[in-house]
């Protein structure tokens, strides 16, 4: 597929660098700016596949490193792939594990060709590189995936972060080269952390290599939120205007619309499902701890206007209520309002970036979007993606 096919660009914003596109995928077209809930074990948290479809979910995220630990590929070929597996027939991404072999399990040696690590799960020993990831999200089926890269801890010293940009290169030529499954597409991932010299030679590199979209890594490692800022702003000149950009594990929804006005069109996050495992709900002024005291008799949605299943018809009170004494709904109530608060808050950025009014949603955000300690904890702590 030609990228102009592949990845159309319908409108740029005058006010930033956001924009409209739409990406198309062996199994349907995404528009973007878009968030892309995290299925990492095959399934959303909680979430069953209708009523993620009808919150207006567009593409989901699979995990290399999980899958292949359990169930393994012999279950995913016998079921004809991840798609069928999961009975989900649009759009997925699947991570090439490159982020969880490098924050989740015990590295024994870093090859020229991959990594020696432990299982986090039993102590396995196993071996994870460009040509086994490509292999698996071949065997997935993903409509995307991504290049194995090597992704460091944002405490790393200078000669760490040169090393990790030099094998994330290497390693992204190595996975160009491997097969894929019919019309997957394959995305680059820029390494460098908040070094712009970095970032620059290793978007230039990828680049070179002519990948289907990019996406911006080493960020939502536990880096303070200007850092973040700062790796993206740094990234986003060196990738094509037209083609897809992807902010990896990234954010709050204030950040979102932030990361938007910057030039990213593709995100996903573990915070709405997590947050929802806490009793905790994003709403358009920040979150609020459902499970607190001050909602007992609160007979209000969980969020005035919002169309979500659980604010059409359940009170915070009940919600608290189920909470507190342990009862499943309530977690899944809260994931159905957080999943659907993201999706529609992408929503109004397509809209008001078409209707060229994404300057005025953007200040309604920085205005009123109060971000809390808990939930920015909670995103530093996201290794488990
Ligand atoms: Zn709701």
């Amino acid at each position: 597929m030609s990228h102009e096919r592949m990845f159309e660009l319908i409108k740029r914003d005058t006010t930033s660098k956001a924009r409209v596109g739409r990406l198309n995928t062996a199994h349907g077209a995404v528009d973007t700016p878009v968030f892309m809930s995290v299925g990492t074990q095959a399934s959303v948290k909680a979430l069953d596949p209708r009523e993620l479809r009808e919150m207006g979910t567009q593409i989901i995220l699979g995990n290399t490193y999980h899958l292949n630990i359990r169930p393994g590929m012999e279950i995913i070929t016998a079921a004809g792939g991840l798609h069928q597996f999961m009975n989900w027939q649009a759009p997925i991404l699947t991570d090439s594990g490159g982020f969880q072999v490098f924050s989740l399990a015990t590295i024994r040696k870093i090859q020229a060709h991959g990594v020696e690590f432990r299982s986090h799960l039993d102590g396995s020993l196993l071996f994870l590189g460009p040509k086994e990831a490509m292999k698996i999200q071949a065997t997935l089926g993903s409509d995307i995936a991504m290049v194995f890269d090597d992704c460091p801890p944002h405490t790393s010293t200078p000669r760490e972060l040169r090393g990790a940009v030099d094998r994330t290169v290497r390693w992204a030529r190595e996975c160009r080269e491997q097969p894929r499954s019919p019309g997957q597409l394959v995305f680059g991932i820029v390494q460098g952390a908040a070094n712009p010299a970095l970032r620059e030679e290793c978007a230039k590199e990828l680049v070179g290599m002519a990948f289907d979209g990019y996406a911006i890594g080493g960020v939502s490692v536990g880096e303070p939120e200007p850092e973040m800022m700062r790796a993206i702003e740094i990234t986003e000149p060196f990738l094509p205007a037209n083609q897809p950009r992807y902010a990896m594990g990234l954010g709050t929804p204030a950040q979102l619309v932030e990361l938007v006005a910057r030039g990213v069109d593709m995100f996903d996050c573990v915070l709405p499902t997590r947050v929802a495992r806490n009793g905790t709900a994003f709403t358009r002024k920040g979150s609020i701890s459902v499970k607190g005291g001050a909602y007992k008799a609160d007979f209000r949605p969980i969020e005035e206007g919002c169309d979500c299943f659980a604010c059409q018809h359940f009170t915070r009170a009940y919600i608290r209520h189920l909470l507190n004494v342990g009862e499943i709904l309530g977690l899944r109530l809260l994931s159905v309002h957080n999943t659907r608060m993201y999706l529609k808050v992408m929503e109004d950025i397509r809209a008001a970036i078409l209707a060229g009014t994404f300057d005025a949603l953007r200040r309604e955000f920085a205005t009123n979007y109060i971000p809390t300690q808990k939930v920015l904890l909670a995103r530093a702590a996201a290794a488990d993606r």
